[in-house]
């Protein structure tokens, strides 16, 4: 996508605010972003048209592009409606607290259990009783028991024959006996939506009266997502959602839709098969994801926060006069130090990660960056506005102030005819924003 955003991108050439076919065209490519990312149409459909509103008459910050600027709007509101504020499990009742998961088989509820557990004892010093209600898989209580007895945590003594609800009920009196602060209810999932897992987890909702009741959910879940979080949502009621299986490849799209759907939080993310691979769910994460363009958003945002609207003005009339002199290049090279320095601006940029390379090659680096930017600061006035004078004594006397060879200043001096050259290009219209930098 990146590529094809990225043309897009480059196509749209408004200025001052966006038009509607600025962000029409923008908006096709979106919604092909979202749609390759698994989000179900319907929501996929709501949320561009929600964003279309939004975005069409919006301001251009200076200094980037319309497209761009669709970009960022787009993010905005995908972590807007995926929850901006992370919430976390409420433990806010009389205890033990009842939390119980659901969720499809395979999907992590087991293992989500075990890393819910191993937190609140760990981070939060409390005290959890773990207990597993799936009597369909005899594997299934013994698979909680090994991790109970890995992590040190207690889990309810298996007892054989009883119903889930049963189960419950007697893990929550075990847990008021024992003095537990949180009971764990892992159910059994099904491989698909049916009726009787749905019943059954009413029933055990009716049987513990959870305070949560967390939603388990791979993130690799597709099209489907909708419907699972809408069924349990209607059948069961959910208080959260726990995206599972981040660190794999899927493009997160589950994540909008569960949350479109059902409106209930996304309120953990689990990162790994370890039980310590549990972290509160970053909205701005999945957008990126969703998104999957680089990070030009961050790009966006940094360009907005930290370059001066009047010095870029500034810099920008002298570049449409085929002026920018080493006063100039200082100006550019803080201003991509700011940036998180070339390496931070190049993985920022889409498609522009091949100029990666002969960047490395032509060895500049944020060290350099500084060193260019102090070989400038050793120059009078004179010589910044104008290179031309700087024969073989002053870059003596140059190099000598910032410490460092004549050579290294000479670089300095190709490297600006470089960017100045480049600059004349890309005020013609020609050449990307960096490639003067390479040539250098
Ligand atoms: P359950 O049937 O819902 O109880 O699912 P399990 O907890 O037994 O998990 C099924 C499989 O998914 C196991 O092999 C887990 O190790 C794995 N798993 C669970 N959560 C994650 C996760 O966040 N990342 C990865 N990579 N694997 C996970
Ligand atoms: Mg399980």
């Amino acid at each position: 996508l990146s590529e094809k955003l990225g043309g897009i991108l480059d196509r749209l050439t408004g200025r001052g605010s966006l038009s509607e076919a600025d962000v029409d065209a923008a908006m096709r490519e979106i919604r092909r972003a979202l749609l390759e990312a698994d989000v179900a149409l319907e929501v996929v459909r709501s949320f561009t048209d929600k964003v279309r509103e939004q975005a069409i008459g919006a301001t251009v910050v200076k200094s980037v592009k319309p497209g761009q600027m669709v970009v960022k709007i787009v993010n905005d509101e995908l972590i807007a409606m995926l929850g901006s504020d992370s919430q976390a499990i409420d433990l806010n009742a009389v205890p033990p607290v009842p939390i119980m998961m659901v969720g499809l088989q395979g999907s992590g509820k087991t293992t989500t259990t075990a890393k819910l557990a191993r937190r609140m004892t760990q981070r939060d010093k409390r005290k959890v009783l773990m207990a597993s209600l799936d009597v369909y898989r005899p594997a299934a209580m013994e698979q909680l028991a090994v991790l109970g007895r890995d992590l040190g945590i207690d889990t309810l003594p298996i007892v054989a024959g009883q119903k889930p609800p049963d189960i419950a009920r007697r893990a929550m009196e075990a847990g008021k006996l024992g003095g537990y602060d949180v009971v764990l209810l892992d159910t059994a999932g099904r491989t698909t939506l049916d009726e009787e897992m749905m019943t059954e987890a009413a029933e055990i909702k009716a049987a513990a009266s959870p305070h949560e009741v967390l939603l388990v959910a791979d993130s690799l879940t597709g099209q489907d997502a909708v419907n699972l979080a809408r069924a349990f949502d209607q059948r069961v009621g959910l208080t959260g959602i726990v995206l599972t299986r981040i660190d794999g490849d899927g493009r997160g799209g589950a994540a909008l839709s569960m949350r479109a759907v059902t409106g209930k939080p996304i309120k953990l993310m689990g990162t790994g098969e370890k039980t310590d691979a549990l972290e509160d769910f970053h909205p701005s994460r999945i957008a990126g994801r969703i998104l999957g363009m680089g990070d030009i958003v961050s790009l966006v945002e940094k360009a907005a926060s930290t370059l001066d609207a009047e010095k870029a003005a500034a810099v920008a009339e002298k570049m449409r006069k085929g002026k920018f002199d080493l006063a100039d290049m200082r100006e550019q090279l803080q201003q991509m130090s700011k940036m998180g320095g070339i390496g931070g601006l190049m993985g920022m940029m889409p498609g522009i990660s091949k100029m990666k390379n002969q960047i490395a090659a032509a060895g500049i680096d944020d060290k350099i960056l500084k060193r260019q930017v102090a070989i400038i600061d050793s120059m009078t006035r004179e010589e910044r506005k104008n290179p031309d004078i700087l024969k073989a004594s002053r870059k003596k006397r140059i190099a000598a102030g910032a410490g460092i060879k004549v050579e290294d200043v000479n670089k300095l001096l190709k490297m600006h005819r470089n960017m100045a050259d480049m600059m004349k290009a890309v005020s013609r219209g020609k050449g990307g924003p960096m490639a003067g930098l390479a040539k250098a």
